[in-house]
């Protein structure tokens, strides 16, 4: 070969290497009308322990999602449960988990006080741990113009639990997605760790050759207290799973990413929002201060380059006081618009007697929606449950939701 041969070989590599670089996304932050300060700050550790109130009356925080500073005895019967958050300023949502129990078979009166916040969950019983159901509601009631909340609880020498929602830990969730990857179109994947180094697990689903396959990211649990939202990211999954024509369809030609729980030490530390970097990490979303969202973000877009796929729709699990969907405002138009207005349409065809709540908003803090829409120009939606949406509606709703979703982007 001559030299100038090689140096129109080299001249070619470059331009190949130049045109790859490229076409491939790069991770990019950006700006938003209104940024948030995600730089890590200090928490409030619980103390993990045992209170013992005259060798009769015991409670204690010392396990995984438990929630509890402080229990006393108030008088005879009535026992106090102080609840505090991980750091401050944060928005009211105060979670609460203990256990309660009593040498002797015996009905006391527990107090919910929260020093700096207001009580908002229906606090849930359960006897293992796993099984939980609603106190009864004539055993249940606010006080302090609903600042506060009074139980009537029947105790025994078995741990009774208590808490704000159903316990759904990282275990829990690492178990659930073990047991998912069991079908053959899953992969389970840690995709990196937490601040304090638990897993962070990713669920990669498809059949056949990735490579082309637009999309779509789930995610669940950046704010730790939010099980009701979690409920419905896992019957979603659990649904895009089934082996009906169009779920198999599905999966032949998208390419589902799914991140079930973000925040694991939150979750784990029974925090109200917050990670263990104190930010919340709905906030994250444009510099990636805080080690959980990076590793997600990184995730999501060296799998759309490496196999030259494109995300074309995120959806974040969440809860609020009701069922709604934040959508992006008309204005915005992703690579699939308006595939927002046809979903919600179809949803509310498909369930007798519910009309979904679609909240439109613009860009403005720097949350996972707005990031989607910047970085890929996805269409994406918060999709909000209520705290105490019976459990079995959530379930169909996110069934129903999996599969329009699925026919709506099978036939585009
Ligand atoms: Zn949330």
């Amino acid at each position: 070969m001559s030299n100038n041969n090689w140096k129109n070989g080299l001249v070619y590599l470059l331009l190949i290497f130049l045109i790859s670089a490229c076409s491939s996304v790069k991770l990019k932050t950006f700006e938003y009308p209104k940024p948030v300060d995600t730089f890590t700050r200090e928490i409030q550790y619980q103390d993990k322990r045992e209170y013992n109130i005259n060798d009769v009356v015991f409670a204690d925080n010392q396990f995984d999602g438990a929630r509890l500073n402080g229990f006393e005895q108030l008088n005879d019967s009535t026992f106090q449960v102080t609840i505090l958050p991980e750091n401050e300023p944060i928005n009211q949502s105060p979670h609460f988990a203990f256990r309660i129990w009593s040498k002797h078979s015996q009905t006391v009166y527990v107090k919910l006080n929260y020093p700096t916040s207001t009580h908002r969950y229906v606090p849930k019983r359960s006897t293992d741990g796993e099984n939980w159901k609603p106190i009864d509601s004539t055993a249940y009631q606010l006080i302090d113009s609903a600042k506060n909340a009074f139980l009537k609880v029947s105790i025994d020498n078995k741990k009774l639990w208590i808490a704000a929602q159903e316990l759904k830990t990282s275990t829990e969730a690492t178990n659930w997605s073990k047991q998912i990857a069991n079908h053959k179109d899953v992969r389970f994947k840690i995709i990196g760790k937490s601040k304090l180094k638990r897993d962070l697990v990713g669920l990669d689903i498809y059949n056949g050759d990735p490579t082309g396959k637009d999309i779509i990211v789930l995610l669940s649990r950046q704010h730790p207290p939010e099980v009701s939202g979690y409920l419905a990211m896992q019957s979603f999954v659990e649904e895009l799973l089934e082996e009906n024509r169009l779920q198999k369809d599905f999966r032949n030609n998208y390419r589902i990413l799914v991140f079930p729980l973000v925040n694991p030490d939150g979750v784990d530390l029974g925090h109200w929002r917050h990670n263990a970097g104190g930010i919340d990490l709905n906030r994250d979303w444009a510099y990636y201060r805080q080690e959980e969202v990076k590793t997600v973000v990184q995730s999501i877009v060296d799998i759309a380059n490496e196999s030259k796929n494109k995300v074309i729709l995120g959806l974040d699990f969440h809860s609020t006081q009701e069922d709604l969907y934040y959508s992006f405002s008309d204005d915005m138009h992703s690579d699939i618009y308006p595939f927002k207005d046809y979903w919600i349409g179809a949803i509310d065809n498909a369930i007798p007697n519910y009309t979904p709540d679609d909240q439109p908003f613009p860009l403005g803090t720097p949350i996972s929606k707005g990031w989607f829409y910047k970085q890929f120009n996805a269409e994406s939606l918060t999709y909000e449950i209520g705290d105490e949406t019976p459990r079995d509606f959530i379930k169909l709703k996110a069934e129903v939701a999996a599969r329009e979703m699925m026919k709506l982007l099978i036939l585009r």
